[in-house]
């Protein structure tokens, strides 16, 4: 038997990624009667039925670590959110948003910042130390000059990463500077949304090398925070976590209650600013329920 992945899936075919090349598979019968469909990410082991032509049978399924629903992929262990520092400039309630849907799935993240040759007043530094000081990793890229590459590729080892962040920031053009043989369209958009409406919009596993790979489609590039309480909201704000037992109300969402522990770290271990989009995205999420 022989281990992978599998990298792509089409009409009942599964292309499996392995140290002997890429192998064309079904699945058991057995799986079908199980209800279990082998997805995208998913580690495998297969019987080589053909080695001339590569084809195989996919045998087990290992358990999956995680599961996402938009990419349909599994095993995802980190998204990479990327802004750009400037064109168009970093937009942090945006950037919160993105890291509470994250935190939401559990999955690891890294904030990237590209375009940073365009910033010559050098705002991304800031914004480096107050997502440092919560405990996020930030790296500053320039995808134009292939500056920080090498360090977001040593990010991506051994494991599935997504890439979400808004359109214009040079998604497709930091994945091209990983690796030129994918040859993405960019700043194109127009066309890169006749893409989207073409390709049936199955995920892909794209290897960078032998054990990194990101997902094709720029994972979450809309928004929707659906499925998230208002009061569920504080567990998404990591910095919250160590003060979130010692407010008087165990019921505090930390806005207007007396006696918050959060309220009293304003400034101190908790930025102001955040904890202001904390609420702008708690109102949100109120004002969402209620329609
Ligand atoms: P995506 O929509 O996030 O995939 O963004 P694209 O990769 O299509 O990039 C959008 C535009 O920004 C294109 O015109 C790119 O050439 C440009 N761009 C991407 N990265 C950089 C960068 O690091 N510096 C500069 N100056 N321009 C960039
Ligand atoms: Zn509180």
């Amino acid at each position: 038997m022989l281990k992978g992945k599998i990298v792509k899936g089409i009409g009942g075919f599964y292309y499996i990624y392995t140290k002997k090349g890429i192998y064309e598979c079904k699945a058991r019968g057995i799986f079908r009667k199980e209800n279990i469909k082998p997805i995208v990410g998913d580690n495998v082991e297969i019987s080589i039925i053909d080695e001339k032509n590569k084809k195989g049978i996919i045998d087990i399924i290992e358990k999956r670590k995680s599961m996402l629903i938009r990419p349909l992929v599994s095993n995802v262990e980190q998204v990479v959110i990327v802004f750009s520092s400037v064109s168009p400039n970093i937009n942090l309630d945006l950037l919160d948003k993105f890291i509470v849907l994250v935190e939401k799935q559990n999955l690891d993240i890294l904030i990237c910042i590209n375009k940073i040759d365009l910033d010559n007043k050098k705002n991304y530094e800031k914004v480096k130390s107050i997502y440092e000081n919560i405990g996020y990793k930030v790296i500053f890229l320039s995808a134009k000059m292939n500056f920080g590459i090498d360090i977001l590729k040593k990010e991506l080892e051994n494991k599935i990463s997504v890439f979400a962040g808004p359109s214009g920031v040079g998604k497709s053009s930091i994945i091209n500077s990983l690796c030129p043989k994918f040859n993405l369209k960019t700043g194109e958009i127009s066309l890169k949304i006749e893409r989207g409406k073409h390709t049936t919009r199955h995920a892909e596993l794209m290897n960078i090398n032998e054990n990194s790979y990101i997902v094709d489609s720029p994972g979450f590039t809309s928004l929707f925070l659906s499925n998230i309480e208002a009061e569920e909201l504080q567990y998404y704000f990591k910095e919250f976590e160590p003060f979130l037992n010692t407010c008087k109300y165990n019921t505090c969402v930390h806005i207007s209650e007396p006696n918050c522990s959060i309220k009293e770290q304003l400034g101190k271990m908790i930025n102001l600013d955040r904890y202001k989009r904390y609420i702008n995205i708690y109102n949100e999420l109120k004002n969402d329920r209620r329609r």
